[in-house]
Order: C-alpha cells, then sequence, then structure tokens
C-alpha cells in the first residue's frame, strides 16, 4: 500500500521537477501557522488538527512560541501532495518542503535566511486588514531576492473581510500585478467556498471541521456574469505576461484557448515574477485550502526552474555558476543551525548543486575545514526521518556538522566555491546578564552560545573592564525569548539588567591625531610612533583604513599592527564608549627605530592616536530610529499623536483605512521602551503597532550629555 512512509523512504523517485521548496509568508496574525497546519492536514502528515489558539500545532513546536502563539524558528518540514494514499498515479505526486518563516519583525534574520532558500512563497493576507505593514516589508525583502509569489486571501469568515479590498491593496501598496484566480461564495459567516475562475468551478465545503469534504455545485446564478468577466481579464492577463507569444497570437486571434496551456503560461509568467496568483479562504474553517496546495504544485518553481546558483570560486578566482544538477560538483549554503534537544545539533542545508552522503566528507569553505557529514534527516513537523542522500535542490538536516554555522558554504576542495552569505542587521538593543550561581556560570557560557549560533542578530560580548556578559538582539521581544529560551532548554537561573538601546559614535568633521609608544630606558625598548586622520562617511559606509605612507616612515610589516590598534579603539569610543562607525582612518606619517620598535609598541600608538584624532573630529552619539506604524480607531488619534510627539518622534503622515488611522512615524528606539503596554493603556487596549529598525541618526546634544554621565555614573558604581 502507497502509505505516506513507505512513500518518503523512497523519495528519490520523486524527481526534483516535482519538488517544491516553499514558504508561507505573512504578517503576524494573518494566520500563516493556522495555514501551514491545514497545509500539513490537507497532505496528510498529521492526523489530528490542531488549533493555534490552544497552543499545540505541529510546527510552532518549542514550547515558549505555543504560549506565544507566535512562530519564532524557521522549521523546514516535508510534506507530499495530493496525498499519497489518494493517487493512483505515483507520476503525479509532489514533494513540498514548507520552509517555516517567522511572522514578527524582531526576527528579521529568519525572514532573510528563508527567502534565500526557497524557491517560491505563499503570502497570507487577513481579508479584513487587508495589507499590513509588515507583509510589506516581507513582500519588498522577497522581491529582493526574486521570490515567485502566490497570494491568500484567508479569513473570509471574518466580519469585515472583503476580498476584492484586499486585491486592491495588493495591487496598490505592494505594486503587484494580481492574477485573480478565484472568487469567494459568500461572505463573513455565510463564507461556504470558491469559484475557480479558470476551470469555472464553484467549490462549497460542507462544513468547518477539520479536512471538511468539498464538492463542486452549479455556479450560483447572481455571480454568473462576473466570473464570466472576471475570467476574462485573468486570460488577458496570461496572455499578455509576454512568456509564451504563441498564447499571445492565439488570444489576439480569438482562438479557444485550452486550461493547460493557460495554466503553462500563468506558470512561466508566476516564476518570471510577471503575475501573482490570488486565491482566497478560510484556514480556521478548513476552507480553500486545497486549491492553495494545487496552485503549489502548479505554478510555484521546482529548483530545476530558477536561475543557477553564482558563487566564487577562489582556485580560479573567478565568478562560475554551478546548475541545479546531481552530477554537478557540490554547492550547498547552511541556512540554520539549530539545537535539537534529541539530536543534539543540527545544520539545515540548501544543496543547489550536487550530492550529498551521509558519512562522507564536505569541504566547508567558509571554515576552510574538512567537516564529516554524520546523518542526513528530513524533517517533519513532529518527527525526523533519517535518509542516506540528498540532492541538488533538496533540503534537508545534517546531524554531526560541527563547525558550520549560518552562511557557511558547503564544496569540495577539488572544484570549490563560495556561495554569497547572508546579509544580517546589526542589533540595536542590548542587556547586561548575569548567572545566580556559581553553577550558572558554565552553563550561561554554553548557552550563549549555542544561542548565538542559531541566531546570527543575536550576539554575545563580554565587556573587558567590567567583565559583564552583554546580549544584544533586535528587539525587546526577541532577547526576552532568548532568555526564556536559555532558562528552558539550557536549564540556567540568570538575571538581567534592562534593556540598553545599542548606541554608536561617529565623527563630524575630518581631524588628525597622534599617538606614541615609547620606552627606552635600558636593555631593549618599545618604540611605536604613527599620525592618523578621520574622515567622517555616510551613514551605514561603515569603516575603511588606509595607508598612505609613502616612504619609509614606518616599514610596511608595522602597518597591520598599527590598523589592529585602531580597531581595538574603535570599539570603545571616546564619548561613551560605544562603537565607533562609518568613518575612513588614515594612517599618513610616523617614525621608527632600528632596534626597539615591535608590533605591541605600533598597536597601543594606533589606538592612542585614533583616540585622540576621534576627540578632535567632533565626536557624536548615534541612536537607532525605529519605523513605526500604529493603528488606531479614531477617537484614540490625538492621544496616540500626542505620545508619539513626547517621545520624540516624527510622524511621517496618517492615513484612513477603513474605520481605522494609520499612523506612520519614525521614533528613537531608546523611547520606546515598554511600547506595547504603553498603547494599550492609552487605547484601552484598541490600538495595534509595528515596529522595525530604520537608521541610525544623531542623537541630539542635551540627550547625548545625559547618556554620556549616566554611563559615567554606572562605571563609578
Ligand atoms: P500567524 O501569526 O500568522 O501564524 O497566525 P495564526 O495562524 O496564529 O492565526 C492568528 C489568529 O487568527 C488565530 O487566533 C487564528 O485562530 C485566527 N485565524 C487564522 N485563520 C483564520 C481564518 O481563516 N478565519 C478567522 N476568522 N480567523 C483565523
Amino acid at each position: 500500500m502507497a502509505d505516506q512512509d513507505s512513500y518518503t523512504k523512497t523519495k528519490d523517485i520523486i524527481p526534483i521537477k516535482r519538488v517544491r521548496n516553499m514558504g508561507i509568508i505573512a504578517h503576524i496574525d494573518a494566520g500563516k501557522t493556522t495555514t501551514t497546519e491545514r497545509f500539513l492536514f490537507s497532505t496528510t502528515k498529521t492526523y489530528k488538527i490542531s488549533q493555534i489558539d490552544e497552543g499545540t500545532t505541529q510546527m510552532d513546536w518549542k514550547d515558549q512560541e505555543k504560549e506565544r502563539g507566535i512562530t519564532i524558528q524557521s522549521a523546514a518540514t516535508t510534506c507530499f501532495w495530493p496525498p499519497v494514499d489518494k493517487v493512483k498515479d505515483r507520476d503525479k505526486v509532489y514533494r513540498i518542503n514548507i520552509i517555516d518563516t517567522p511572522g514578527h519583525v524582531d526576527f528579521t534574520a529568519e525572514v532573510e535566511r528563508s527567502l534565500r532558500v526557497l524557491d517560491g512563497g505563499v503570502v497570507v493576507f487577513d481579508g479584513e486588514e487587508g495589507v499590513q505593514s509588515q507583509s510589506e516589508t516581507v513582500w519588498r525583502q522577497a522581491d529582493r531576492y526574486h521570490v515567485p509569489r502566490i497570494c491568500f486571501v484567508n479569513k473570509m469568515d471574518k466580519i469585515g473581510a472583503d476580498f476584492q479590498m484586499t486585491v486592491g491593496m495588493i495591487e496598490d501598496r505592494l505594486g503587484a500585478k494580481t492574477a485573480v484566480m478565484a472568487l469567494p461564495i459568500g461572505a463573513e459567516k455565510d463564507f461556504q467556498g470558491a469559484i475557480l475562475l479558470l476551470e469555472r468551478k464553484a467549490l462549497v465545503w460542507e462544513g468547518d471541521e477539520t479536512g471538511a469534504a468539498y464538492h463542486q455545485v452549479d455556479i450560483p446564478e447572481e455571480m454568473k456574469a462576473k466570473v464570466e468577466k472576471q475570467r476574462q481579464v485573468l486570460i488577458e492577463k496570461i496572455c499578455e505576461s509576454g512568456g509564451d507569444d504563441n498564447l499571445l497570437e492565439k488570444y489576439l486571434e480569438e482562438k479557444e484557448l485550452g486550461i493547460e496551456e493557460l495554466k503553462q503560461g500563468l506558470r512561466r509568467a508566476v516564476i518570471n515574477n510577471k503575475l501573482v496568483p490570488v486565491y482566497c479562504g478560510s484556514s480556521l474553517k478548513n476552507k480553500g485550502v486545497q486549491p492553495l496546495l494545487d496552485a503549489v504544485v502548479d505554478f510555484l518553481p521546482s529548483p530545476l526552474d530558477i536561475p543557477p546558483v553564482a558563487g566564487y570560486n577562489p582556485k580560479r578566482d573567478k565568478q562560475e555558476k554551478r546548475l541545479s544538477k546531481k552530477s554537478e560538483p557540490l554547492a550547498a549554503l547552511a541556512f540554520k543551525v539549530q539545537t535539537d534537544p534529541h539530536v543534539g545539533r543540527l545544520v539545515y542545508i540548501r544543496l543547489y548543486s550536487g550530492t550529498l552522503k551521509s558519512g562522507s566528507y564536505v569541504y566547508n569553505i567558509s571554515k576552510r575545514k574538512k567537516q564529516r557529514v554524520g546523518r542526513l534527516l528530513l524533517m517533519h513537523a513532529n518527527k525526523r526521518e533519517e535518509v542516506t542522500t540528498a540532492v541538488a535542490g533538496e533540503i534537508v538536516a545534517v546531524v554531526g556538522l560541527k563547525e558550520a554555522s549560518t552562511g557557511d558554504t558547503l564544496t569540495t576542495e577539488e572544484k570549490p566555491i563560495i556561495l554569497e552569505s547572508i546579509n544580517f542587521p546589526e542589533p540595536v538593543i542590548s542587556l547586561a546578564i548575569e548567572p545566580k550561581t556559581r553553577a550558572d556560570q558554565e552553563k550561561l557560557g554554553y548557552a550563549l552560545k549555542r544561542l548565538a549560533e542559531e541566531d546570527p542578530t543575536f550576539q554575545v560580548k563580554v565587556n573587558r573592564e567590567t567583565g559583564q556578559t552583554i546580549i544584544s538582539g533586535m528587539g525587546e521581544l526577541h532577547l526576552e525569548i532568548l532568555v526564556e529560551r536559555m532558562k528552558r532548554e539550557f536549564k540556567v537561573e540568570a538575571n538581567t539588567g534592562r534593556p540598553q538601546v545599542a548606541y554608536k559614535e561617529t565623527v563630524l568633521q575630518e581631524a588628525e591625531g597622534e599617538g606614541k609608544y615609547i620606552r627606552q630606558s635600558g636593555g631593549r625598548g618599545q618604540y611605536g610612533h604613527c599620525l592618523l586622520r578621520v574622515t567622517p562617511q555616510e551613514r551605514g559606509q561603515g569603516y575603511e583604513f588606509v595607508n598612505e605612507i609613502k616612504g619609509a616612515a614606518i616599514p610596511r610589516e608595522f602597518i597591520p599592527a598599527v590598523e589592529k590598534g585602531v580597531k581595538e579603539a574603535m570599539a570603545n569610543g571616546v564619548l561613551a564608549g560605544y562603537p565607533l562607525v562609518d568613518m575612513t582612518v588614515a594612517v599618513f606619517d610616523g617614525s621608527y627605530h632600528e632596534v626597539d620598535s615591535s608590533e605591541i609598541a605600533f598597536k597601543i600608538a594606533g589606538s592612542a592616536a585614533l583616540q585622540e584624532a576621534v576627540k578632535n573630529a567632533k565626536p557624536i552619539l548615534l541612536e537607532p530610529i525605529m519605523k513605526l506604524e500604529v493603528t488606531t480607531p479614531d477617537d484614540y488619534l490625538g492621544e496616540v499623536i500626542g505620545d508619539l510627539s513626547s517621545k520624540r518622534a516624527k510622524i511621517l503622515g496618517t492615513k484612513t483605512r477603513g474605520t481605522v488611522k494609520v499612523i506612520k512615524a519614525l521614533a528613537p528606539l531608546a523611547e520606546m521602551s515598554r511600547y506595547a503596554t504603553r498603547l494599550r493603556t492609552l487605547t484601552t487596549g484598541r490600538a495595534s503597532f509595528y515596529m522595525e529598525p530604520s537608521h541610525y541618526e544623531p542623537v541630539p546634544n542635551e540627550i547625548t550629555n545625559r547618556i554620556i554621565n549616566k554611563n559615567k555614573d554606572e562605571e563609578n558604581y
């Protein structure tokens, strides 16, 4: 019998062209988890459907995600569609790898990394809210990675749900060219199903219960004209999407077009990012999910449909491409490291080319190390399944890859390639953490190291002066959740300080500084001497070191030591000890001593010269500015704006959306601590907000002084 398990064990009989690596992307609360859950149920992977509200879904498998009802980590889950036990013809079965993407913006890193490795996405919208701010952010990220998308307008059963409005917003706010594939039958509590336009099929789901059966009915009389009109619009869009001249010709000659050829045309348009099919349904009420799964299979790309991966071959010193073929040399990207309580360290990888076998050796070119691949696992939401081989296009988890971290490339020594790593934003908030007991001390270090490995936007540093451990991340919630995980998963008890904003320092003008380290009293002395110039750079430009020494003022072998000293001094700025950024540092003069000069002397001189130059160059503090969107009923508009203004926020604009007002603003993170509670109090819980890091800006003078004095007080204390 073709049961699911026996099928997965012979997974190689599903060729790569029938694999879909996809993610479900959504604003928090739009229904991503519920939809994923329904996907898994429909594909018969889960036998008991669970409600997110009860905190028992399969994807949200970490305890606190359950408690909070949000998905934090991308777990990759494998399932099959159509369900293996329902198809006679095995050649019709597809393997879908669902890469879970978090909806909360404090976890942008998770979204970035998932987008990097998925081939297509289903974007879920709340049919009442339409396009929300986070969906907009993630949409733009998906644009950057050219991810083909399908939209699902969810919650059609909810009061106020409006399919046309949402489609309009997808066009206007996201700039997408939509292909409306289905129209809702009924609305709100009477929502029953959908009419598939291409097929002219009206589908009605009988009940709300799990896996409710659906059947085809006649298209309601009053909808017939609308269906024909919209179907025509859809066909026109497909034919004009530019992928297929034959189709366009036939269309212009008004010849009959078959459903299959239209679907093929649409598939090309979706893969080329020309059109976005839109479906509707209600995941909670189990309506409309199966057609969406059909769409994933029909329209989202297989690994063979995406361009070959590009990377740098260090042996040949040039850019190369690798085809998605199992016979090509290995190229794989590690996109996630997770510590699993049962299996230990898991490295999730996407294979772009070649074949990977358990027990074999790979070359981790990012770490310049040959490493042994232990076991290969396919992850299902609630269980793991061992496989012996993975091929180009697949996503698997590897056990036993000791040192691989996120963004590393796995390849071969003979035919190496380095794939572009994954970019992660810098943390904006930090807090001090200390173990409760001596016994916790060691465990704390271990736990933080593991967590930082999993999440590149989570950083751990030890302040050299105070000995305090400082953890930094993307927001209060981000750090809160990591601290909770530490307690739960690693059983470490720790106290945490108040969250602190991650300020930075920079300079406003060009200036020079001199550093000398000379000790010459008997025996071999020390001699290091250099002159530096610092020049301000634009925000976000980072740091650059330039050697302008002509002649032999400083011998070349000591220049790296000067730079090392500069870098060390930049980690602790002169104003309040925050890292210095956005400036060029040039070494242009100095002197040396035949016998006494040493690397250490030049390093100390480099640090001293930098500090002096920065002091002369009008140093300032920079603070992270957040992009903020508050949605509030009209009644509270005044209060919310007033409150924001008192927080140094810049109001960018206010818009009406349905019955609510949406305020867009930029606000310093320093003022936004516990804003969730503040907003709740202000509006009796009727407003909601969304916030993400935007950029860094100079801190106003009087506040700079306050921060400097506060830091001094803390040091003295
Ligand atoms: P996520 O944050 O995007 O993962 O969203 P969830 O799947 O956790 O859903 C958020 C809330 O919306 C939960 O209370 C769900 O029960 C509810 N929800 C999800 N889908 C639907 C739907 O189709 N209709 C209605 N009315 N509520 C839904």
